[in-house]
């Protein structure tokens, strides 16, 4: 049997007193995902360890089975496996924001836009004047890049930019939590400065004073660790041969090389409502016919709406990952018949003929197992993740269906696999 994991990236909410109480999944016209809990089991998931912050990073690394007190290295690791750079041993591997300090404070931890290009420019810059056989800068995208340091120490206490707009920034310059990295602390301290004094001299930063934007006049570096110690899915259960990830999120790319899939670009996914959800469904249909037995398929979109707090709009994503994506690929993928889905809107009664009609088998008897679940919470009124167990449904040919009726958070309580926490979800999943 083939596995796919439909990952619907902060779709989890509370309850909503504009929507009658509802939550959101309960809310929204979900015809899709409600076939999915009522043909199969349902069950709730504690993605967030204790002790852990809820980050789409531990989330999505726990649904795969990865035991953070093991694994978890923040954000540069994962960062630099996004963008292709292979972390060798005592790597330290940093997110390195290019941010802008107007006199003692932190203007902004993103320069204002900042495009790509422009960035490349200022990161190629730091390298000529900073680089050295231990200490390189990686371009990433708009204002995000990577730090590498050669032997550095990741135990170090520093703080994300964009947690401390507006603040003086000599409060919170990079901190040793022990001694033996004492030394890494200094030397990015002193990277810091070195950039702030280089920075402001680029002709392009010079360029953008004079056009009254925000100068990318120093880096900031968090977020460091080493490359995570991911036994590949692959390796873990012998019947993935093949695996991908489909996602436009490089926290969501690096988790997925470490865990040894293939990642899947697809044209116009952008991580937000505007994301190209046919293309995403499209993909995943083509991987799995084309020989992939896993495929985890990440959806941003939802999670963009609920930190803009903007109930309508995360309304439409989840309607959107339902019509757009949901659909197509179980009649993509020949587990749906036209007939089968109802819907409880009249408004958004489904349109057959824009479905895929393609019937054709996997190449493989066994058909599909199809899971569908959210990450963490990223409740409207709340505008940031939580860390509260999230819904999920698995379904797969010849499930014995539990008494779940519909996809939601409360529906899942009465599921037939109750609470599951840390690798329970993948084991079951996988079985
Ligand atoms: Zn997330």
């Amino acid at each position: 049997m083939k596995h796919l994991i439909i990952l619907g990236d902060g779709m989890a909410d509370w309850h909503v007193p504009a929507l009658g109480g509802k939550t959101l999944l309960q809310y929204a016209d979900t015809p899709a995902m409600d076939w999915l809990a009522r043909n199969g089991r349902n069950g709730l998931l504690k993605t967030v360890p204790d002790g852990f912050h809820p980050g789409s990073e531990v989330a999505n690394s726990s649904i795969l089975g990865y035991d953070q007190h093991l694994v978890y290295e923040g954000r540069g690791p994962l960062e630099a496996a996004a963008i292709g750079v292979e972390l060798q041993p005592g790597d330290l591997a940093l997110r390195c924001n290019l941010v802008c300090i107007e006199g003692d404070l932190l203007k902004n931890h993103s320069c204002g836009r900042l495009e790509t290009e422009e960035g490349d420019q200022l990161i190629r810059f730091l390298n000529e004047h900073l680089a050295t056989d231990r200490i390189h800068f990686y371009t990433g995208v708009q204002y995000r890049h990577l730090l590498v340091i050669r032997g550095g120490n990741k135990h170090l206490h520093c703080t994300p930019p964009h947690d401390i707009p507006l603040q003086p920034w000599r409060d919170y310059q990079i901190q040793a939590e022990v001694p033996e990295a004492e030394e890494t602390a200094a030397l990015l301290r002193d990277l810091v400065l070195r950039s702030q004094e280089l920075l402001p001299t680029h002709p392009l930063n010079k360029e953008r004073a004079r056009e009254g934007k925000d100068m990318a006049s120093s880096i900031w570096p968090w977020g460091g660790g080493y490359r995570p110690q991911m036994v590949p899915l692959t390796q873990r259960f012998p019947e993935i041969r093949r695996g991908s990830v489909i996602t436009a999120v490089d926290l969501i790319r690096g988790i997925g090389h470490y865990a040894g899939l293939r990642i899947i670009n697809v044209p116009g996914a952008t991580g937000l409502s505007d994301t190209n959800f046919e293309g995403k469904a499209q993909a995943a249909i083509d991987a799995l016919r084309s020989g992939d037995d896993f495929v985890y398929l990440h959806v941003e979109a939802s999670d963009e709406a609920g930190h803009d707090g903007s109930i309508p709009l995360k309304l439409q994503t989840i309607q959107d990952l339902d019509h757009r994506l949901i659909q197509p690929i179980l009649k993509g993928l020949g587990v749906l018949e036209n007939e089968e889905l109802t819907t409880n809107n009249a408004q958004l009664t489904i349109n057959n003929s824009s479905f895929f009609t393609l019937h054709s088998s996997l190449g493989n008897a066994d058909g599909i197992a199809i899971a569908l679940l959210p990450d963490h919470p990223t409740p409207c009124e709340h505008r940031t993740h939580t860390a509260e167990p999230i819904p999920f449904t698995i379904y797969y040919p010849g499930i014995e269906p539990d008494a779940v009726q519909t996809f939601d958070e409360d529906a899942a309580r009465a599921g037939a696999y109750g609470l599951l926490e840390g690798d329970e979800f993948i084991k079951l999943f996988m079985q």
